[in-house]
């Protein structure tokens, strides 16, 4: 059977200026399952996500979502992504249930479509009490919110989030994790997230990769990791450390 790849970025490399932030980056992500894309600050997590949303131009090598070229078929590209950027730009003196028409509307959707998505999303991020309120006056978390209800709204079959549990409160993140879950099993989404969390990963995700210094160290899954590491009872935090340099201790006397 082919495989699907909801998401096939090929050879990307990304320079500002002389400093290259992404370097020769491969992943193949197959449909319906949830991948997490670690690295530490700095390591080059969101120039490839902004790369794969279209608001970067790669330097070299191209991003296909669904089979289609976000650089050379844009508008098809995009129908298929659900995009939650690590700073969302919002327009503010919108109300929630205006902004999501304005969204629904980019993606062609009916009117009578727009009403009952908006209004079955709103409700389930529990911000439909507020949906009339103008964003400026939305928290951070009802923003975050707003946005996912946005990037949701034509029922993508890729959704690239970066960071996604920064702002949420518990409960919200929870009721995320459940809809990262039912997205990728029952509607065959694929789910594409950067994170810090590595208890979400090690919770949520069905593979992981990665970067450091621009270059994916790591593709595969948790049990592939620890082989390769030969640490068969390390959690995901002594794994990632070990791979990417980080777990030598430094000395805080005096400092702190
Ligand atoms: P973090 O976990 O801290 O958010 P990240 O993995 O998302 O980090 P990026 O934001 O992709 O990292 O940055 C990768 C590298 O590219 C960093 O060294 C950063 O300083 C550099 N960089 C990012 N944007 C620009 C820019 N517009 N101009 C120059 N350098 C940039």
């Amino acid at each position: 059977m082919e495989v699907k790849y909801s998401l096939s970025i090929e050879s990307v490399t990304k320079r500002y200026r002389d400093f290259l932030a992404v370097d020769n980056v491969s992943l193949k992500i197959r449909s319906g399952i949830i991948f997490g894309f670690l690295g530490p600050n700095g390591a080059g997590k969101t120039t490839t996500i902004k790369m794969t949303g279209g608001l970067l131009k790669p330097s070299s090598g191209d991003i296909s979502i669904c089979g289609h070229s976000i650089t050379k078929e844009p508008v098809l590209a995009k129908s298929d992504l659900g995009f939650v950027p690590d700073r969302p730009y919002l327009y503010e003196k919108l109300t929630g249930i205006e902004y999501l028409r304005f969204i629904g509307g980019i993606y062609n959707l009916s009117e009578t479509e727009i009403t009952r998505r908006s209004e079955e999303l709103l409700s389930l991020f529990e911000i439909y009490g507020f949906k009339d309120e103008l964003i400026e006056n939305y928290s951070h978390g009802m923003k975050q919110r707003l946005v996912i209800c946005g990037a949701l709204i034509h029922r993508p079959r890729l959704f690239v989030i970066d960071e996604p549990l920064v702002g949420l409160d518990p409960k919200g993140a929870r009721l995320l994790k459940r809809v990262f879950l039912e997205l990728a099993r029952k509607s065959d989404t694929t789910v594409f997230m950067s994170t810090h969390t590595l208890q979400v990963v090690e919770e949520l995700c069905d593979e992981l990769a990665i970067i450091h210094h621009g270059r994916i160290i790591y593709s595969g899954d948790i049990n592939g990791m620890k082989r390769l590491l030969g640490n068969a009872d390390a959690n995901l935090e002594e794994l990632f450390l070990q791979l990417t340099g980080g777990d030598e201790q430094v000395p805080l006397d005096n400092i702190i």
